[in-house]
């Protein structure tokens, strides 16, 4: 699809930049470029870091998008959070194997993308507090540009870089980036968000228009950029991966990749025509779009694929099931701006149902029954061995496996979502522990006790066993 050209947004600079092989010599080659563009010297050459985190991409990012337009000099950096390494509470790690290498390809294609309109990717490791106080002292950088959070941990970690910033004289500036709607634009206050999500999405579907997306920069001027520093991406290499063959599709992080399969979704498949018919599917690639774990980084925005579908309805005809996948953008919107009023309600324990009194031991038994897919329920195990061999899980399993492990198993449903943290190939804070505390009745849903009848479900959602022979074969 031709959008045409997007503008030009970097006013034309006379900064001339060395020769990319300074790689070895950043530090000194930085050094002669302040002193070359007097930097130092002029305190109206504004310098900028912008924050990349789940907003891998340099098109539709308001980050960036402000910082390039406000500022002389951007350096843009992506902070590895020691965090992700963890192991958490509920005794799973953070980020498992298919979420790191994910992110490492994303990461990878985010500097080759910057690298294209002259910049490039720092990439630092450590506690994002020290990591990025470093960052401002070595790059004097007046302005940060990061994207708004929603869920506690991250505030707390945003809340610790700014709180170290002060003493620099260093201000810190968030922008959204990830929801279709911009919480600005909506009819009512955040605080006034519906609590049902039927009465949000009928006030805003119709009155509040989707702002357009934002080109990408074509220039953006910034200091000599080291290489990308391997040392720390190595980091998120992981030797647990063996392509699965069964995988309903074989991920692979980065702009190029979220656009390609959005090319094959809409127009190689014309697969958006029937979404609404095979969106409860759990065989192959073609049931759902599979476009949440690029969008989880931020490698294609909500609002390019909103974009992308208006056009497609234009060129091949608006039907109900290319509303479907506006209507499930809905859906991610609207876990997004309930953990921003009410972040902490999404991971309390109390919900209606997981009373059910077990020792530590038998806890432990059926939790790990439960992760590896030895249940003895073949619907339930079948769906937990294609996530953990994959990092992918159809919706419909999802819904099946939380209310299996709420209702059937009475644990603490925080395990579940904990676990889906780990393994999730396309995790996000919003909707995993959202769409969690939802079918626990911790959440916004009204209807207390969200029960799925696993062998109702299993009959109509897998008549013939497919999915079930597929993933429990030996
Ligand atoms: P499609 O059916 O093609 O939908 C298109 C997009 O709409 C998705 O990519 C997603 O961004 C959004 N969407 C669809 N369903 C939902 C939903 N129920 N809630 C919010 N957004 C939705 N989704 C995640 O992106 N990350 C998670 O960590 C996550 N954890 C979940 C945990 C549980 C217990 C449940 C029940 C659902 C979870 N979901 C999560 C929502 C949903 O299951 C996935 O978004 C979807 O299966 C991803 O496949 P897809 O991109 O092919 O979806």
């Amino acid at each position: 699809m031709n959008r045409g050209e997007p503008p030009n947004i970097v006013k034309s600079r006379s900064i001339q930049f060395a020769d990319s092989n300074v790689a070895d010599k950043e530090q000194s080659a930085l050094i002669k470029f302040l002193k070359e563009t007097n930097t130092p010297m002029m305190p109206e050459k504004k310098i900028a870091l912008v924050s990349f985190k789940t907003n891998l991409r340099l098109r539709d990012n308001e980050c960036l998008f402000t910082a390039v337009l406000e500022n002389d000099i951007v350096v843009p950096f992506y902070c590895l959070d020691d965090h992700l390494f963890q192991t958490t509470a509920f005794q799973f790690k953070k980020a498992g194997a298919f979420r790191l290498k994910f992110l490492k390809e994303s990461l990878q294609q985010l500097d080759q993308d910057l690298r294209a309109v002259g910049s490039g990717l720092v990439l630092v490791k450590g506690n994002p507090e020290e990591e990025i106080l470093k960052l401002v002292k070595e790059y004097g950088a007046q302005r940060i540009y990061a994207e708004k959070e929603a869920a506690p941990e991250e505030l707390i970690t945003q809340k610790k870089v700014t709180d170290k910033l002060l003493s620099l004289n260093c201000s810190f500036s968030t922008f959204e980036c990830r929801n279709l709607y911009h919480a600005d634009d909506l009819p009512f206050s955040l605080e006034q968000l519906p609590d049902v999500f039927t009465a949000f999405r009928k006030s805003i579907e119709n009155t509040v228009s989707i702002r357009p997306v934002l080109p990408k920069p074509l220039a953006i001027v910034s200091p000599p950029m080291a290489a990308l520093n391997l040392a720390v991406l190595n980091e998120l290499d992981s030797t647990d991966i063996i392509a699965d063959p069964r995988a309903a599709i074989q991920f692979k992080g980065g702009t190029e990749q979220a656009q390609q399969r959005l090319h094959y979704y809409f127009y190689e498949t014309s697969a958006l025509s029937t979404y609404k018919q095979t969106r409860n599917g759990m065989v192959g690639e073609r049931y759902s779009s599979k476009f949440s774990a690029w969008l989880a980084l931020g490698c294609i925005s909500a609002r390019e694929i909103y974009e992308a579908i208006k056009e497609y309805d234009v060129a091949y005809g608006a039907n109900e099931s290319t509303y479907w996948l506006v209507f499930e953008l809905f859906w991610r919107d609207y876990f997004g701006f309930c953990m921003q009023i009410n972040p902490k309600r999404y991971f309390q324990r109390k919900g209606n149902i997981q009373s059910v009194a077990v020792n530590t031991d038998q806890f432990n038994i059926m939790l790990n029954h439960w992760v590896n897919g030895t249940t003895g329920v073949p619907f339930i195990d079948a769906n937990m061995i294609e996530l953990k061999l994959t990092g992918f899980m159809s919706n419909r399993g999802r819904q099946n496996v939380a209310s299996y492990l709420c209702n059937d198993l009475c644990l603490d449903w925080r395990y579940g979502a904990a676990y889906f943290e780990q393994q999730l190939i396309d995790y996000d804070v919003c909707n995993n522990w959202g769409n969690w505390a939802y079918l626990a009745g911790v959440g916004n849903d009204p209807r207390k006790n969200r029960y799925f009848n696993i062998d109702k479900q299993s009959a109509i959602y897998d008549p013939d066993q497919v999915f079930q022979q597929l993933w429990l074969k030996a």
